[in-house]
């Protein structure tokens, strides 16, 4: 494969708005593919877009909110009971993701953070702006506003000589200058409009602001009801469940 390629699996918010799937993008690349945020019902959107959960060897957490991590879980139950997973995974995300991973597994699936597995699991946690290198990419997380995880982050990731740049779940921050600059591709939260609300981007703001970034291509996610209904008069690209981004 020439260059990569950017796949939604979910691009809704935590709610179901517009009937979307949460949280789940899915990058390949000719060294291998790793998921940014696994949103509950990424199983979902894997079935439904054609992606091998055996393929993905890096998950990147923003933050520990469901939409962004629970698919995680039902993803390594999965791949124990029904794919036959050999080959180690790794996830990587914010301080707290090692205990709150087992805790979430304990809920969902009893016994199977302790099953003896036929894969290994990593689990790594970062610190604010610290590049960690894993399954050939490069990921830096930046401190973003999200008090309703925190801390929650911004990830800055390089990959075959391009960058990806991802918000996750934030209010406009100056650090989102850091994680976009010069990027060819930003994918960035648009919650709302324009109505601003605590932890969450709207739209105006977030294009009040994308100038200074110099990123060479910005696609909208994680949008609302409100967001949803405005995407025909927006200035730049929304992402739908399915999309796919050659970069
Ligand atoms: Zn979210
Ligand atoms: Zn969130």
């Amino acid at each position: 494969m020439n260059g990569i390629e950017v796949r939604f699996l979910g691009c809704g918010d935590a709610f179901g708005s517009g009937g979307r799937l949460q949280s789940c993008i899915h990058v390949s690349h000719d060294g291998g593919r790793f998921l940014i945020d696994c949103g509950a019902s990424c199983l979902i959107g894997m079935s439904r877009f054609g992606v091998e959960p055996n393929d993905i060897g890096l998950i990147v957490v923003s933050h520990l909110h469901g939409d962004h991590y629970g698919g995680i879980p039902f993803l390594v139950n999965a791949s124990q009971i029904a794919f036959g997973r050999t080959e180690p995974l790794t996830v990587l995300g914010p301080p707290g993701t090692k205990d709150v991973l087992v805790r979430a597994m304990e809920i969902l699936f009893p016994g199977s953070s302790r099953v003896a597995r036929k894969f290994a699991l990593h689990v790594g946690e970062f610190s604010d702006r610290e590049t960690v290198t894993a399954c050939g990419i490069a990921v830096t997380p930046y401190r973003n506003i999200h008090p309703q995880a925190d801390p929650s982050f911004a990830l800055r990731i390089g990959c075959r000589g391009r960058i990806i740049g991802y918000s996750g779940d934030t209010q406009w921050t100056d650090a989102l200058l850091d994680v976009a600059r010069g990027a060819d591709l930003f994918i960035a939260e648009a919650y709302s409009y324009g109505k601003q609300a605590r932890g969450h981007m709207d739209y105006v703001t977030l294009m009040n602001h994308y100038g200074e970034t110099e990123a060479k291509r910005l696609v909208l996610t994680h949008m609302g009801r409100e967001m949803l209904s405005m995407c025909g008069k927006a200035d730049c690209e929304c992402a739908e469940d399915g999309k796919r981004i050659l970069l």
